[in-house]
């Protein structure tokens, strides 16, 4: 019997974000050869695979919650994942995309696609998920378990994080990267 340690199982999600998170988490660069006997990525935006294993053991969000789409997949992940890591500052605060908290969806929407419409302007109605009132940080939807701040957080910060986790360890991500960093 082989007594190989089983891969860490790894589940990301890009919401509402620029991706710059996971962007920063390739940017690893060879230390993803280093961690990628410990681990499995079994949901990502990086891999093809279409749904969230149940007991997946550790889930990253990237990106705030703006719509009913990504609030289901928030919902999923939080149910799928042992352990959730909040990924940064749009994920933890609502960041860039909050921005249009301060107005209303009717504004949102007459500046998007009418004022600054040039051909056919009209407000979307097929194939696009309904936006929330207000942008949501993911901690207010699901209960997360590790914030890891940032725009982004830097590639040293999310091995940090990964390399403490998988050594069975709490990290502090604090100690690598703040907000707005
Ligand atoms: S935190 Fe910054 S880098 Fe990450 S998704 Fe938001 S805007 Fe992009």
């Amino acid at each position: 019997m082989s007594d190989k340690k089983k891969p860490v199982t790894i589940a990301t999600v890009w919401l509402d974000g620029c991706s710059g998170c996971h962007m920063s988490f390739l940017d690893l660069d060879e230390r993803l050869v280093e961690i990628a006997p410990l681990i499995e990525m079994v949901y990502s935006p990086v891999v093809d695979s279409k749904e969230i294993p149940k007991g997946t053991d550790v889930g990253i969000i990237e990106g705030a919650i703006s719509n009913e789409d990504d609030r289901a997949k928030a919902l999923k992940m939080r149910a799928a994942c042992g352990f959730l890591i909040s990924l940064g500052d749009c994920a933890v605060t609502g960041n860039v995309p909050s921005m249009r908290n301060v107005f209303d969806q009717k504004e949102c929407f007459d500046r998007s696609y009418h004022e600054n419409a040039q051909l056919q302007p009209m407000d979307p109605t097929v194939c696009v998920p309904p936006l929330l009132d207000k942008v949501l940080p993911v901690h207010q939807v699901v209960d997360v378990d590790l914030y890891v701040p940032g725009c982004p957080p830097p590639a040293d910060a999310i091995y940090y994080v990964l390399s403490e986790l998988l050594a069975g360890r709490q990290p502090d991500p604090l100690l690598l990267t703040r907000f707005g960093k």
